[in-house]
């Protein structure tokens, strides 16, 4: 019997063994102190998705790519205003055809001193890709996304956190520094494949601290949001409250065609606000995180 027509039920230890190693956390990477003397670190990143979200799957819904470009026209200059009014510094995650369709937008935002990393080509899921096509369109979203930017990409977050089996052997062939696509600690960690230390360096993501899954909505499917903005702010503070407590990190995702709106980017403004009126937090790119803690980690 072919050991692949097997069901999860009869496969050899070996066999689970090997699917659960093949990506791991390793070593954690939590530094005994952050820069300055501050207390916690803050990791905000806004996935500039924008029409990709659409394309990936070969829709041409003229309504659904209208709330992509409002990510252009409204979410990441609304995004970008409140970070350079309280003067802290983020991660962009862009689709190469992202910033194809809005090179003027990356420009902005890497001139306002953020950093912008890997996200796919077409926001393409990495888990049904072939291997080849899944390293070619890696590197090429790298090259366009430096050739835009003039700053080439240090950090991959694999678009919807799709990691496939491949994903991480392309990333460290790339000789990139970091992933944020995966979620098993709430520090730093040193990524494993296949039981060896890969060097790449993992911060970690959450769906709970993602506006996406309370705020998704589609027409045509059940698909509706399911919390108030003032609930998903105290989800937010919470969880930021218990990295000051903890002395650890905490790491925040949106997306400017989400977030973006009138009744909800005050949740941006709002806890930043928060933060910056508790003492020693550190507010950094993921890029520069990533850096501190490779470098300090116990
Ligand atoms: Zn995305």
């Amino acid at each position: 019997m072919d050991p692949t027509d097997l069901q999860p039920w009869q496969w050899p230890e070996a066999q689970w063994r090997a699917i659960v190693d093949r990506v791991r956390a390793g070593r954690p990477l939590r530094p005994r102190d952050w820069p300055d003397g501050a207390r916690c670190a803050v990791a905000l990143s806004f996935d500039s998705d924008h029409e990709t979200n659409e394309l990936r799957d070969g829709g041409e819904s003229i309504g659904r790519l209208s709330q992509g470009q409002y990510g252009n026209r409204q979410g990441v200059p609304r995004i970008l205003d409140i970070l350079h009014r309280f003067d802290v510094r983020a991660s962009f995650f862009v689709p190469a055809v992202s910033a194809l369709l809005y090179p003027d937008e990356q420009r902005r935002v890497i001139a306002e001193g953020h950093e912008i990393g890997i996200h796919g080509w077409i926001h393409e899921r990495n888990s049904v890709l072939p291997a080849a096509s899944e390293r070619e369109l890696q590197m090429r979203s790298c090259d366009t996304l430096e050739s835009i930017c003039g700053v080439r990409p240090v950090g991959i977050r694999t678009p919807s956190w799709d990691f496939s089996a491949n994903t991480l052997a392309i990333t460290r062939e790339m000789g990139l520094l970091y992933d944020s696509s995966l979620m098993a600690d709430v520090d730093c960690y040193e990524l494993m494949m296949d039981g060896e230390n890969t060097g790449v360096v993992e911060l970690p993501v959450e769906w709970i601290r993602d506006d996406a899954v309370y705020f998704n909505m589609n027409r045509f499917a059940a698909l509706r949001p399911y919390t108030s903005p003032r609930e998903v702010f105290d989800i937010f503070r919470r969880e930021f409250d218990g990295a000051l407590r903890e002395g650890g990190l905490f790491q925040l995702t949106m997306h400017p065609h989400i977030t973006g709106y009138r009744s909800r980017v005050w949740i941006l403004e709002e806890l930043i606000r928060y933060m910056q009126s508790q003492s020693g937090v550190w507010f950094a790119t993921h890029a520069d995180i990533v850096r501190y803690v490779k470098q300090h980690a116990t």
